[in-house]
């Protein structure tokens, strides 16, 4: 701000040259300098002066009433004379005025020139000293509106700020507030503290500067101009108006205006720089102010929170502290109760431990007895009542705990009280505190536990209570352990005495069960033995030889040089020997064979009997095949001399079948089986030999197998069918009966007959199945064939008496045809009737009960015993081909003298007789003869297919036809 131009001096009268030059040096302006001129020329030239003029304006030259008087050396001033006076500007005195004249004024420039120097020192100087104390200001700790008053003093020291205001603008909310105003009009001025939307000042001065982010200055009217838009009065019209914004970064953040009401005073560039400045000071200023302030709170803040965290912390090391203490306290007191020691020190441990945790310098335990009855201090320290003796219950403190079943903190007063209510009676020394918790095991309170004070310096708290609370609980489970332990104790050693009597008894019995042991060892043993030995000889059986040839068999596999063979024994005839001398007898022969065997061979080889009179030989390390056959050839000597058994001297003869290992073998039993078919080879070659297994009898064996495979295949494919062969009587030779026979339609080889297979389908198992398939059949065709009283038989194998359901099967199977039993007969053999009498006498009589006739077959072959007659349910026999063949007409002729006989017997038995195998009409006359009224024969008839007999009447020339 400048100052308006001073006020002129008071003229001073300057007639004379010397008032000139004493004016001319004591002016201390260039104006008063040309003052002084001026009232100079006047007074000598009326009405003439001197005046002051820019030097680049003296274009008037011509003009005669002006002329310069003088210019300063730098030419930046110019005193012209005007008037009169300047026509005699040449003339004396005024070129000598002239000269001191510019002399003055080069002075006068100087000085001035310092002047401004000095002054724009003092100003510089003024703004940094303001400068200096914003900084300052905003350093210190003043509030903020000592803050901006003393930045209002600071800023008028400046400029011109009468008025002075402050704004913050939040730009983020929009919103203005004005922290400090002051105004010499305004009164509608808004608290510092409240905050105004910036919209509440549109439009106004204050509104544009910070929408427009720069200093604004000037009159309302230029401002409006510069602007570019209308311009709102807050408050009375300013005459000049200055305002700069504070900047954080590039945002406006608020800003500092000064305003001025007097038309005197104006604002000027430089005060608008002043003032920006100051802005950016202060903002600075203000801005490391707040962030001193900011850190300060943060560090209080956090300072206030570690002090809050440290006293948590504090808190919670004290309560570890404390549980520490209490559970190390529980962990002794549980040890204690473990450990060995005597109830006596157990006590005063739990003491010692208690002491550790509460104020206990008194302390004792008391127990109820076990009847209840009577309480006993099996522990008590006491300062003053030092004996505690056993005592019947009564009430006292302690009782009263022990009725309570809760603790108990009593002052001194409280147990005055108790005891003046007659709640319990006082019993020792009055404490100052007390505090007794119960001791509960059992849901009972079983003891108290008590602590007491007899000095005013301790007192019992409820913390104390508490803790002695909590260890009453372990105090009374380790109590009641140590009872329980106690009692374990006593039952251990009980026990102990118990184990030491029982470990004798039982030493005793398991004396005695290891004899049963030893002695079962021993059966078994002998049980193994025998089920591994053949009982008659002791030799091994067939189940330890086909143990060891399984091993030796393995043994050969892994080595093929180890050679072996099987030896297959079976005595000629012995079956011969064992009827004609007993089976006594024939035992002590097969014993002895045994031992003949054996010394034919070496220790390794093995000889086992396989049953009967079979026997077998493992012999191992053989050199080679010939070897076998010279140990067979010296068994069948040494078992050809004869045998002394008794005073009687027998004699056999022994067949030998030979296996030799071969990689083709697997199983032990097939050695054994090749062996057997060897050894019938042998006796099918006259006996009293040896025969080895070779390729031949390997070819007649897989022959055998396909047999096999073929009855099989024959089963499932029907071929087995019944021919039926006629039985007639002979005496009006009419057909009275049929024999089914069976017959195999082999689709290779044709019709075959049962001397073809029938051995392999017994042997193989087939021959049940066969039946079975011809029963079925000949049921079907029995009607057919038979009339009110002819019938058809059938030949039964013995092997059908093994199944117990042969009755049952074949009754159902006539029933299912509605063939009548008595249609039926059944043919076996006496080779049937041996092998199982029972069996086989319950089935007969069955079938017979049923109707079904029982007919002897082959008569005259085997033992030929008329006995069977009597024991079996037989009514009908048949005379074997064998006697029919031999028949003549001599009377002496063996085949006549048997035939008669057993016509004979049968006839006295009432037992009907047929002759087989006629064929001729001799033969038929002779048995005619003899009495035998039914025969059959390729004289009558071959068998024949049921479908051909059909046709009923057999045509004569059907005889002799082959089936
Ligand atoms: P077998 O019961 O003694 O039967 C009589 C055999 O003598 C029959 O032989 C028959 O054809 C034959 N034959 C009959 N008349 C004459 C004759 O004038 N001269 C000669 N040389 N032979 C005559 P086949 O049919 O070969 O039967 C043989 C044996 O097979 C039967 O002897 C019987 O034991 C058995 N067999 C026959 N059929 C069956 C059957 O269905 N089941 C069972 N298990 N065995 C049967
Ligand atoms: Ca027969
Ligand atoms: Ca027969």
């Amino acid at each position: 701000m400048t100052a308006e131009p001073s006020i002129l001096a008071t003229p001073t009268t300057v007639d004379t040259v010397e008032q000139l030059v004493e004016q001319l040096f004591r002016a201390s302006d260039v104006e008063t300098l040309a003052d002084a001129c001026s009232a100079f020329a006047d007074a000598r030239w009326p009405g003439s002066r001197v005046v002051r003029r820019a030097p680049d304006a003296d274009s008037r030259h011509a003009d005669t009433s002006r002329a310069v008087l003088a210019r300063d050396a730098h030419d930046r001033d110019v005193l012209e004379l005007v008037g009169p006076a300047a026509a005699h500007v040449d003339a004396e005195p005024w070129p000598w005025i002239a000269r001191l004249v510019r002399q003055r004024l080069d002075q006068l420039n100087d000085l001035e020139s310092l002047f401004g120097t000095v002054s724009r020192l003092a100003q510089a100087e003024r703004l940094q000293r303001a400068l200096f104390s914003i900084a300052d200001l905003a350093a210190t700790n003043t509030d903020t509106d000592r803050l901006m008053h003393s930045l209002h003093h600071t800023i008028s020291t400046l400029m011109y700020a009468d008025n002075f205001y402050v704004v913050h603008y939040d730009p983020v909310r929009a919103t203005i507030r004005f922290p400090y105003h002051v105004s010499q009009y305004s009164d509608n001025i808004p608290a510092p503290t409240a905050t105004l939307p910036l919209d509440a000042i549109h439009d106004s001065i204050t509104w544009h500067m910070l929408r427009a982010n720069q200093p604004l200055m000037g009159t309302p009217e230029s401002l409006s101009r510069q602007l570019g838009a209308p311009l709102k009065l807050l408050g009375p019209p300013f005459t000049d108006w200055l305002g700069v914004p504070m900047r954080r970064g590039n945002i406006v953040i608020g800003g500092l205006a000064v305003m001025t009401f007097d038309v005197s005073s104006r604002y000027s560039e430089q005060d608008r720089e002043v003032l920006t400045y100051v802005a950016q000071h202060l903002q600075t200023s203000l801005d490391r102010r707040e962030a001193t302030v900011e850190l300060e709170n943060r560090i209080r803040q956090r300072t206030r929170a570690l002090r809050q965290t440290n006293h948590v912390l504090q808190e919670q090391v004290l309560e570890r502290q404390r549980g520490e203490r209490l559970q190390s306290a529980l962990f002794r007191i549980a040890e204690l109760t473990s450990g060995a020691d005597s109830l006596d020190t157990f006590y005063a441990a739990i003491h010692h431990i208690v002491g550790t945790l509460i104020y206990a310098h008194n302390l004792y335990i008391a127990l109820v007895s076990e009847d209840d009855e009577s309480i006993t201090f099996p522990y008590s320290v006491d300062e003053k009542d030092t004996q505690r003796p056993p005592r019947p219950r009564g009430n006292s403190i302690t009782e009263y705990v022990l009725n309570l079943g809760k603790p108990l903190r009593a002052s001194s007063i409280d147990i005055r009280q108790l005891t003046a209510a007659g709640d319990m009676t006082l019993q020792g020394e009055l404490p100052h505190s007390w505090l007794g918790v119960p001791l509960i095991w059992d849901n009972k309170a079983m003891g108290v536990l008590a602590v007491q004070s007899y000095s005013p310096d301790y007192t019992y708290e409820a913390r104390d209570q508490e803790l002695l609370t909590f260890v009453s609980y372990h105090i009374a489970n380790a109590l009641q352990r140590r009872q329980a332990n106690e009692e374990l104790k006593r039952a251990y050693a009980e026990m102990e005495r118990r184990v030491v009597e029982r470990t004798r008894a039982l030493a005793l019995a398991n004396r005695d069960l290891r004899k049963q042991v030893i002695e079962r060892e021993r059966i078994e043993r002998r049980l193994k033995y025998e089920t591994l030995h053949d009982q008659l000889t002791g030799l091994p059986n067939r189940a330890l030889l086909l143990q060891r040839l399984e091993t030796t068999i393995k043994h050969y596999r892994e080595d093929p040089s180890r050679l072996f063979a099987v030896l297959f024994i079976d005595l000629d005839r012995f079956k011969v020997i064992n009827d004609s001398v007993g089976h006594l007898v024939g035992d002590d022969l097969l014993f002895q064979v045994g031992g003949r065997i054996r010394n034919c061979l070496k220790s390794r080889d093995t000889v086992a009997r396989l049953g009967g009179d079979e026997f077998a030989v493992l012999l191992e390390a053989l050199r080679d095949e010939d070897a076998a056959r010279h140990v067979a050839e010296r068994i069948i000597d040494a078992l050809h001399q004869p045998f002394h058994i008794g005073v009687k001297e027998i004699f056999t003869s022994a067949s030998v079948g030979i296996s030799l290992a071969s990689s083709g073998y697997h199983r032990a039993e097939e050695l054994l089986r090749d062996a057997d078919s060897a050894m019938y080879s042998a006796k099918a070659g006259g006996r009293h030999r040896a025969a080895t297994f070779d390729d031949g009898l390997r070819r007649q064996a897989l022959e055998l197998l396909e047999i096999e495979n073929d009855l099989r295949r024959g089963l499932t494919r029907n071929a087995f069918v019944p021919y039926y062969q006629p039985i007639m009587d002979m005496r009006d030779g009419r057909t009275c009966g049929y024999e089914a026979l069976l017959r195999w339609r082999h689709p290779e080889r044709g019709v075959l007959i049962p001397g073809d297979f029938l051995q392999i389908a017994e042997e193989s198992g087939c021959i049940e199945e066969i039946d079975w398939q011809i029963f079925a059949q000949v049921c079907h065709d029995a009607r057919a064939l038979t009339d009110t009283d002819g019938y058809v038989s059938i030949n039964l194998s013995a092997r059908h008496f093994r199944s117990s359901e042969l009755e049952g099967r074949l009754l159902a199977l006539l029933e299912a045809q509605q063939v009548p039993a008595t249609r039926l007969r059944i043919e076996i053999t006496e080779g049937t009737l041996l092998e199982s009498p029972v069996r086989v006498k319950r089935a007969l009589e069955t079938f017979r009960s049923h109707g079904i006739r029982i007919v002897l077959d082959d008569f005259g072959t085997g033992y030929s015993s008329l006995s069977y007659m009597h024991q079996y349910p037989i009514e009908v026999l048949k005379i074997d081909q064998s006697f029919v063949v031999n028949l003549d007409e001599s009377e002496s002729n063996q085949a006549n003298v048997v035939v008669r006989a057993i016509l004979a017997l049968a006839n006295s038995l009432g037992i009907e007789v047929v002759a087989e195998g006629i064929e001729t009409p001799l033969q038929e006359e002779v048995l005619m003869r003899m009495g035998c009224s039914y025969g059959q024969g390729f004289l009558f008839s071959r068998a024949q297919p049921a479908r051909i007999l059909a046709a009923a009447a057999i045509p004569d020339d059907a005889r002799e036809s082959t089936p």
